[in-house]
């Protein structure tokens, strides 16, 4: 057992190494998350750069607080929620938070901008989640183009062919599909002409190599790429002014990150929004 400070050492099942140990414990900590209230979704600006960088969108980020674990970031709690399928009611947790949000900006006179939700590939294997995503748009009376989906490219390209068809579904309810982390799958290209795919987010570690050679060649390529199979493109984790000048003067108008802000409250956010009928 490894050692947790002190003389006190977790007792663990026999055979489990500790690292397994805390998947198991963090997993079971999970299963009563939503039902404590101690999951939120955080929201991040989407913004078109220009000189007064203007708010087009957001993107929901999950937030877990436990009481006794403090903050634990989504890079852990999903990939362990996603093993014991807690993803699927963490999902459809964050679809309605994200329509609730969405109808309260409009239903207090805010103009409301898209939110992005995620999405992992478990969801494309969930029968009921197309129709789920019809009702919970319809109950808060969310618009076409409002409500938009990320996926990476390996949730996609599996099982092509019933992906592709419920990616057409979704479409037709009006909503918008990105694809996640865009460079850093190993599939070939050629899907993008069979997906119904609207926007292409370029991976955060490409836009960090701008300033390298290969980094600006990656960044460029791929926005030469969604231009030209006229797909919409934002670049991720946009941190310095030379990174949104080199995206800028590429055609990439695009950008979420630091540099135009971080996540952050509901409540916050909303002081970003323009009051309705204003230009
Ligand atoms: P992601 O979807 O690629 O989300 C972007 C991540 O980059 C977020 O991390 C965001 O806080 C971070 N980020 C944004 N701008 C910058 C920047 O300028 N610099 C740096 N260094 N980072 C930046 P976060 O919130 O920790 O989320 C991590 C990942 O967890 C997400 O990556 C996504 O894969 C997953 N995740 C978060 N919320 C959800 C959710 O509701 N559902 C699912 N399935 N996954 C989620
Ligand atoms: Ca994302
Ligand atoms: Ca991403
Ligand atoms: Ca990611």
């Amino acid at each position: 057992a490894k050692e947790q400070g002190g003389n006190t050492y977790r007792l663990y099942e026999a055979g489990m190494d500790q690292a397994a140990q805390d998947i198991l414990a963090l997993g079971q900590a999970l299963e009563g998350a939503l039902e404590r209230g101690e999951l939120s979704l955080f929201l991040q600006p989407q913004v078109l750069m220009q000189e007064q960088p203007r708010l087009i969108g957001c993107e929901a980020l999950l937030r877990w607080q436990h009481p006794q674990l403090g903050f634990v970031p989504p890079d852990r709690f999903i990939p362990i929620a996603e093993k014991n399928g807690l993803i699927g009611r963490i999902t459809h947790w964050v679809l309605e938070e994200a329509c609730r949000i969405w109808a309260g900006w409009r239903d207090q006179g805010q103009s409301p901008v898209p939110i992005a939700i995620n999405i992992s590939a478990a969801q494309f294997q969930e029968p009921q989640w197309l129709d789920a995503v019809a009702a919970t748009m319809h109950r808060y009376r969310i618009p076409a183009g409002q409500l938009e989906m990320e996926m990476t490219e390996s949730s996609i390209i599996q099982q092509p062919e019933s992906v592709i068809a419920l990616m057409h579904s979704l479409k037709a309810l009006g909503i918008k599909l990105a694809i996640d982390d865009f460079g850093t799958g190993y599939s070939s290209l050629s899907y993008l002409y069979r997906y119904p795919v609207h926007k292409l987010k370029i991976d955060r570690s490409f836009v960090n190599r701008i300033d390298t050679e290969d980094g600006r060649a990656i960044v460029g390529a791929i926005v030469a790429m969604a231009t030209s199979l006229r797909m919409r493109v934002i670049a991720e984790g946009v941190e310095e002014q030379v990174q949104s000048d080199f995206l800028a003067s590429h055609g990439c108008i695009e950008a979420q990150g630091y540099f135009y802000g971080r996540p952050m409250p509901v409540d916050q956010f909303k002081q970003l929004l323009r009051p309705l009928g204003t230009p």
